[in-house]
Parts: C-alpha cells; structure tokens; sequence
C-alpha cells in the first residue's frame, strides 16, 4: 500500500514564514533572505515527508500567501490595477494579497473569503474582460526541480481549473464560459512542462466538486476535464476533492479518464456509499482520504482498517491518503513540552500524521494486522478512559426548556426601551474591540506567560494599556468604547483558557491567511465556567468613563468553530455547555453595570456546511439556539451586540435575525455593499454596522470614502438602526494607521450626521 499527503503545513513549525515575511514587509528583510527562508522550510517539509516514506509528496504547496492566489497569478489573472503599479512580480503578489499605498499608487487587496468549511482564508481572484489567461509563471516547476535536486520526486499540486474558475470574481461582463478555452489551454500548457521534467503524477485539488453543484456546474466541470485529459499525453493526472463528498458528479468523474480520484472519507458522509453504489473503475486509483487532515485526534487503527476492508471490495488500486492538506493541523507535537503525556498520546499533528500513514502502512502490509504492536498500541489508546466528564454541566444541558432560548420582551419593545437607557447619538461610532497589539503588548503577555512577571505586575500593565485606549478613544470621539482586548491573545484562546475542559497548546499555530495564524485550543472535556473571566478588566474600562463600555465576549457557535472539537459527543451538545459558560458571564458583566455587550460570532457562518440541505439539521438548529442561550437572560435595557467577519450571509439572514441580539457589526467594506440590498428586503430587524472601511489592509481610508459608504449605507438602511465601526477588529493593525483612520471615521460621521 502506498501513501500519499494531499499538503502539507508551509509556514513552519515556528511560524518562521510568518516572521521572515512580516520582516520582508517592514524592510527589514530582503527578497533574497526571505526567499532562502522559504527554501529551507520547503527542504525541511519535503524531508519530514520523505523520511516517513511518503510515496506521493506534494510540491507546489508552498505558497507566500495563498495557493488560489498563487494558480490565478500562474495563469495571468492579475487584474489591471495592480499590473499599473509596475511592481516586481513578488510585491505585485503580494499588492494583490494585501492592498498597497506607496509610491507607485493606492490599490486596495482582492477580496479574501474562508476556504470552504475552514478557517484557512483565499484570496479571491479578480477575471476581468480582457484577462488574458495563460501559463505566465514558473513557481510549480521551480518547486518541482528543488524537490527533485534534493533526491525527491514529487507529484506537483494546483488548485484545478474547476475550483478556479468557481471561486473567482467576473468583474466585467464575461463568464467562467468565456474562459474555458484558455483555461483548459493553460492548464496543458503547465502539464507539458511538467512532462519535459519528467513527472510522473499531478495532483489537481478540485474541492469545489463537494458544493451542491448545478447541471451546468457538471457540465462546466467535465468541459474542462474532457478538454485537459484528452490532450494530456503520458502524465498521470490525480483528481483531488476534500471536505465532502462528490455525490452530484461521483459518475462523471469516473467516466472522465482521470488515472487518480482522491476522495474524502472523514468528511465525505456519502463517499462510501457512492462507490457501493456506482463502483470504481479498475483502471484508476482510489486515493482513499481516511487520516484526518483537520482535526488533530489520533486515528483510530480499527476503524481505519476495518474501513479498508470496505474499500478493498470496490477498488483494486488504493493508496492511502489524507483526508485534505494537513495544512489545517498544527505542525508538531514535538514542540509541545508542557503538555502531559496523559493528553499528547491522543493528539497526532501533520508530522504525526505522517507517521500514522507509515504505521497504517505497516501493519496493512503485514499478515495479521491486528497482532502488531502499533495495532495494539492503537486499540489500547482507544479502549482507555479519558478523564473528561463534568455530570453537573451535563444534567444543566439535558434540563434546558424552550423558554431558555427567549429573551423578552421582543426586539422592538427593547429598541425603546434602549433608546432611552443608552441615549446615543445617530450613527453612533464604535469599534469591533481590540485595539493595535503593539511589541509592549504583546512583550507583557509573554513575559507574564513566562513567569518573568506576577500577576499583579501583568495586570497592571495591562490597565495602563486600557487606560491610553480609553482615553485615545475619548479623544478620537467614539460613542461606545472598548478596552482594547490587550490581555487576549486570540479571541477563542483567551475564552477556552479560562474554560474548564480545554488544554493547550504551546506552538500549535495553524494559519489563517498570509502571514496570520491561530493556535485553537483544544476541547478535551466537558466545558464550565470556574470563574469570571472578563469582568475586572471591563469594569475597570467602564470606570475610566463616562461613555458607554462595551463588554467583550466571543459566542458559543465561534469559541467551538475555532477550537479542535472532541469526536466523542456531539458539537450541539459541546456548543450547550459553552453557551451555558458564556452566559454566566453576561449576566456577571450586566451585573456590573455593563449596559452594552458584544457576543462576537466572527465564525458562526463558516462551519455552515457545505451542502444546503444540511445546514438547518447538522447546524443551524443548534447554532443559533446557543447564541439566544447566551443572552436570553438579560434584561430589557441591556444592548446586545454581535459582530460577524464576513457579510456573505444573505442565504441565512433570516437565522442571523433570529439569533436576536439588538446590533450586528459585519464586514462589508471588501464586498460592495451588496449585503445592504439584502437586509432591506428582508425586512431585518437588527441594528446593523456594515464595516465602513477593511482593516485586514494597512490602507488609511479618507474621510470621503467612507462619506460615501455611509451615504450608500443609507440609502438602504434606517438612520436610525445604522452603526458606523471599522469592518473587524484593530488588533492586527498599528497604531500609526489606525488612530488616523478612525478619525477619518469619526469625522466622516459627523459630516454625514449635520448632512441629515
Ligand atoms: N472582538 C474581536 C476583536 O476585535 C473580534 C475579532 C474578530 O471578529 N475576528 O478582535
Ligand atoms: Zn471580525
């Protein structure tokens, strides 16, 4: 049996991409030096894979931003504006990714949206009319040829024209139709390159195959395949889908003569029954995905084995694979020295993963499977108890009853009623909550982590650091401060920290998007609140003021998207128990005089699954009921906030109206507004602050620029339920853009409310 790895992990295992490219940013880095980083991390990937045997190791995976970005910009769909900016071709990359101000123009990023059901983000590529699609670039067989010098022959990866295509921006009056030709054309052009090298396999990541596809999607999709495989010569070529199942396409892809089909077992609820029910050609080779490239549980060999078996009966040809890129999972466990043995031996990250793939191998390879000891050891692991109950938390979640998801009285009742408590102006100004995360703050954290400083010390710095943002928040003429969020780290970390039933991780990153990465913690047990969590910090905030404070929280539906759940119960009942621990804090902070609080639910739309006819049923059932759990106990006057990183949310905006809280802040500045349209007619009821400018780009907006959103915002929206905030939250951002563009924001408001 061989073995294969759909990605692998590029930023390293110390973030070292991460840093070297922030560097390379600020100037402090050179093209070449971050070149030779991204070198040697690709040697260091390559060889882990190699050292464990991986018979189909992935090159191309690489990527400085994105791997969309990487195969648009392959392929010359690199619309004009950033072309004008006559950039090398690295920084015109990365003027793509990240917006550019400088002295060779003012161009905002391409949009960046969640890659599929993850929280890994693309970016998305612009087609405009005149685009030109055709091999421009030489990354892919560069990466190809360093691989190959090093001893090793990889199979080289692209995101496949189908998924490009689905996932790109028409800006003009053309379609993805209009480009088949040149794409399919493209696409041959890399896969002769590739031949004169010499490869043997390539791998075309297709998961948009796994959405609910249209007739036409089908027929757009075996266009392009018929075009590419008709004309492809002796290359292998490996068709790879992942985070579901192909259930609308399963019979056309294995008509199509693809020598590979890469299929999702862990995601895929129907992968199984489609080859019981359709088979799988003797010809080709099932890439079967059963080690789980997202979630960081050992595998469970027994499972695993048995589900091989099944396999066995339908294909021939089989080559273990996982489930997606393991670039969704943390790098090592080795680096991980305070956890407890007690908890590692259940974890495998990317290079344990390679290992499981080897040790699968093994003992598939053996006679008697279930005599080896890796088996032995497997089933042992899985047999054991793990220490992980809490049956107060449970008979709480099993006595919830239907009035425990209400708040009263109903939203327009409290409408007045905070009109009055609250007394704000029209338009009122607010941020998203944390505030820039200078060297200090970020210094303090870690020195604290490190026990080179008490709490106490810890502490007080940290109330010096919401003193300055209170008072640079007075100064810049806010209506509802925040207190910056100066002892979080992550907004999901900072919680589960604080949670009982989480464990943590030291250097667990996964990224995010470019240079950004986040370190989920893990949910191990039942999840409580021991004590509270915010409510010093806020108060002391509230106290510095006469304004009001909003407190800070994050929701039940994002603290559990963005940790690596537990397989053993199910994500409604571990989404409860958060809700419950998340409303005792609300109602801690509201008895501390804290009028106004956010529930961020930046993540509830993204573990939306990816097939509408299971959003209600396998999510949103449960979702949306936590979000109400959290707040409903609230009192009329207290104003609750939630805020959302995305604005795609037209196809559920019923749900998002029904979580009932009283504003929702959301991203709107990277997507044209056109979620206002939506809102309008769909009669929502919620307040709403459609982000006026896109804090993810160190671009300052004007004042007339976001005068004009406003106005645009106001066509559509009631002065009076429209907010005015950035599109998320400043901590990613310096100081030096942020101070000048939330002026530019407040004045921009000011001029707006005298225009009323
Ligand atoms: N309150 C959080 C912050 O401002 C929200 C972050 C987010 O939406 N991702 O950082
Ligand atoms: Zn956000």
């Amino acid at each position: 049996m061989k073995t294969s790895v759909v990605g692998y992990p590029r930023v390293g295992a110390l973030r070292e991409l991460k840093f070297a490219t922030e560097k390379y940013f600020k100037g402090d880095l050179s093209k070449e030096e971050l070149q030779a980083t991204a070198s040697k991390l690709k040697e260091t990937h390559w060889k882990a894979q190699d050292k464990n045997k991986i018979d189909f190791i992935s090159s191309n995976d690489f990527s400085f931003y994105d791997n969309l970005l990487d195969t648009a910009v392959l392929l010359n769909a690199v619309p004009k504006c950033y072309k004008q900016l006559q950039l090398d071709p690295l920084d015109e990359y990365f003027a793509m990714a990240r917006g550019y101000q400088g002295k060779n123009g003012d161009v905002k990023a391409l949009a960046m949206k969640k890659w599929f059901n993850t929280n890994y983000h693309y970016m998305v590529p612009e087609i405009e009319d005149d685009t030109k699609i055709s091999l421009v670039g030489t990354k892919p067989f560069e990466e190809y040829l360093h691989a190959y010098n090093l001893g090793i022959a990889t199979k080289p990866v692209l995101i496949g024209a189908f998924t490009l295509l689905k996932l790109s921006r028409f800006t003009g009056k053309k379609t993805a139709q209009d480009f088949v030709s040149d794409i399919i054309q493209g696409y041959l052009d890399i896969i002769k390159k590739f031949t004169e090298l010499g490869v043997q396999w390539i791998q075309f990541d297709e998961p948009a195959l796994v959405l609910d596809l249209t007739e036409e999607d089908i027929v757009l999709f075996a266009k392009i395949y018929s075009g590419i495989l008709s004309n492809r010569g002796s290359i292998k070529v490996l068709l790879q889908t992942y985070f579901g199942d192909i259930r609308n396409c399963y019979q056309e892809a294995v008509a199509l003569p693809f020598d590979g089909i890469g299929l999702d077992f862990v995601e895929g609820k129907k992968t199984l029954e489609l080859l019981e029910n359709f088979g799988f050609p003797e010809d080709k080779t099932l890439f079967a995905g059963l080690v789980n490239g997202k979630n960081i549980w050992r595998n469970n060999y027994t499972k695993t084995l048995s589900l091989m078996v099944e396999l066995r009966k339908y294909c021939k040809n089989i080559v273990l694979n996982t489930s997606c890129s393991l670039l969704h999972v943390p790098y090592t466990l080795g680096n991980e020295n305070s956890l407890a043995e007690e908890y590692k031996r259940h974890f495998a990250f990317a290079e344990e993963k390679l290992e499981e793939l080897s040790e699968l191998r093994r003992i598939i390879a053996s006679d008697n499977p279930a005599t080896t000891a890796e088996f032995i050891k497997n089933k042992r692991l899985f047999n054991g108890l793990r220490n992980c109950k809490n049956l107060a938390v449970r008979a709480k979640v099993a006595a919830l009853a239907q009035d425990d998801f209400v708040r009263h009285p109903a939203f327009a009742e409290r409408e007045r009623i905070q009109k009055t408590e609250l007394d704000l102006p029209i338009l009122p100004t607010t941020t998203i909550g944390s505030f820039p995360q200078t060297a200090e703050v970020k210094l303090n954290r870690s020195n604290y982590k490190n026990g080179k400083i008490s709490f106490e010390q810890y502490t007080e710095i940290n109330k010096s650091k919401i003193a300055e943002c209170v008072s640079l928040q007075e100064k810049i003429g806010l209506d509802v401060l925040v207190h910056g969020e100066f002892e979080r780290n992550d907004m999901v970390e900072y919680f589960g920290e604080n949670l009982d039933g989480y464990i943590f991780t030291e250097r667990a990153w996964v990224q995010s998007y470019g240079t950004r990465c986040v370190k989920p913690p893990v949910i191990w047990g039942d999840i409580s609140r021991a004590k509270p969590i915010t409510v010093d910090y806020s108060v002391y905030a509230k106290s510095l003021t006469s304004k009001h404070m909003k407190g800070m929280l994050t929701g039940p539906a994002t603290i559990l998207n963005w940790s690596f759940p537990r397989e053993d119960i199910s994500l409604k009942e571990c989404a409860f128990q958060i809700a419950l621990a998340i409303r005792a804090e609300v109602l801690e902070l509201e008895a501390n005089g804290i009028k106004v609080i956010q529930i961020d639910e930046a993540a509830l739309r993204e573990k939306l699954p990816l097939r509408k006819s299971d959003w209600r049923s396998e999510y949103l059932d449960w979702a949306i009921p936590a979000f109400r759990l959290v707040h409903s106990g609230v009192k009329p006057k207290t104003q609750i906030h939630t805020h959302m990183c995305y604005s795609e949310f037209s196809d559920i905006i019923k749900e998002i109206d029904d979580m009932d809280a009283d504003v929702i802040t959301f991203e709107a500045s990277r997507s044209d507004l056109t979620i206002i349209d939506t809102l309008k007619e769909s009669g929502f009821k919620t307040a709403v602050g459609p982000g006026v400018y896109d804090i993810h780009s160190p671009r300052i907006p004007s004042v007339s620029e976001i005068k004009e959103a406003l106005f645009k915002m106001l066509g559509e929206i009631k002065k009076e339920k429209l907010w005015v905030n950035p599109d998320c939250g400043l901590k990613t951002r310096g100081n030096a853009e942020t101070i000048p563009s939330l002026e530019n924001m407040v004045a921009a408001t000011r001029e707006v409310r005298r225009s009323l």
